[in-house]
């Protein structure tokens, strides 16, 4: 196994080599400590941190409805999100991170920029955490693991916090480079990644000038602004983070030797197939998160869209249906037919 951090640790190895040859599948198992169930308390206690904020904005929605809110302002909040939030998850993370599938470069570029609108760091410093996560998964060296932060509720509630945000106000890895070697090489990526402060105001310039142009009113452009700007990166902001932190605390584990990440229903939903967090953890390089028909995966529904049109392609799946754990170690003759699975990894040059 490769030592460079840069490298996908669970690319496909050529074609003649099992499909899915996933870490987790294929060497010594992780080193994450042995999950404990969280006590009862703690589970209500996060499942309620979660669901009451959302709860109060869907409510304050539904009040200011005819004045402040409308049509026109619920177009641009669900438009700007799937749209950013699509940015992150199939651009940054699936594409970028764990080269899911492949592209043209002028995709990638727009997925990144799209994703640079979410505000969550410029897309190759994002790509360099993400992929620290994943090689140090709820170790110690793990950016923004839940645990590790002292025990009962106190140590709780000290993990939710520094896994949701207090990790981004800790200084940066003196070795976060080490983890884009591959992506540097990218124009594509490299310009997106160097543009950032121009795709924040881009995506606050574009709800705004909707909003303004559709009302033809001042009022128009202030509220779209507010709500296709500001209250989307806010939502899309928590959701995001809360993957970090919900999806390591709570929800089911059906690939339990997969670190301390849980697959989670409602950030399944509400993360656009992100909350399928155990199955990703199990199969970092599938292009797929919900590997249950009703696991709900709307970015994997976004890739099929792409592959449909051609505009993607060697799109990575595990090799036979995940019922079971080995069963995604079986090579192609042992699965199911997958013509979009990659049978082979190509260069990181720009198509
Ligand atoms: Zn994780
Ligand atoms: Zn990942």
């Amino acid at each position: 196994m490769s030592t460079d951090p840069s490298v996908d640790r669970s690319a496909p190895l050529a074609s003649s080599a099992p499909l899915i040859t996933d870490t987790h599948l294929t060497s010594s198992p992780p080193t994450a400590p042995t999950a404990e169930p969280l006590p009862l308390v703690a589970r209500v206690a996060t499942l309620t941190a979660v669901v009451v904020p959302f709860a109060g904005f869907v409510a304050a929605v539904a009040l200011l409805w005819g004045w402040g809110f409308s049509w026109v302002h619920l177009g641009l909040l669900l438009g700007m999100y799937v749209l950013t939030a699509l940015g992150v998850t199939v651009g940054f993370h699936r594409l970028l991170t764990h080269k899911s599938f492949e592209t043209h470069a002028v995709v990638r570029f727009v997925l990144a920029a799209l994703g640079s609108m979410a505000v969550q760091g410029s897309v190759l410093r994002w790509v360099a955490y993400h992929r620290r996560h994943h090689r140090h998964s709820d170790t110690p060296d793990d950016p923004h693991s839940p645990h590790h932060r002292g025990g009962g509720l106190v140590g709780l509630v000290r993990g939710f916090w520094h896994a949701h945000i207090g990790w981004a106000f800790t200084p940066d890895p003196a070795d976060l480079d080490r983890y884009v070697k591959d992506l540097k090489k990218l124009t594509s990526v490299r310009v997106a990644s160097a543009l950032f402060p121009l795709w924040i105001v881009l995506g606050l310039v574009i709800p705004s000038a909707l909003g303004g142009a559709i009302t033809g009113t001042w009022a128009g452009a202030l509220l779209g602004l507010l709500w296709g700007g500001l209250a989307r990166v806010f939502l899309v902001h928590h959701v995001t983070w809360s993957v970090n932190s919900v999806c390591h605390l709570w929800g089911s584990r059906p690939y339990p030797d997969a670190d301390r990440s849980r697959n989670n229903l409602l950030l399944g939903v509400l993360a656009l197939g992100e909350g399928w967090h155990n199955n990703h953890h199990a199969f970092p390089a599938s292009a797929r998160h919900g590997l249950k028909w009703w696991q709900l995966d709307a970015s994997y529904y976004a890739i099929r869209l792409l592959a449909l049109v051609g505009l993607a392609w060697k799109v990575r799946l595990p090799a036979a249906r995940p019922t079971a754990r080995n069963s995604l170690t079986a090579s192609r003759q042992d699965g199911p037919p997958a013509p979009d699975v990659c049978l082979s990894r190509s260069g990181d040059r720009d198509r």
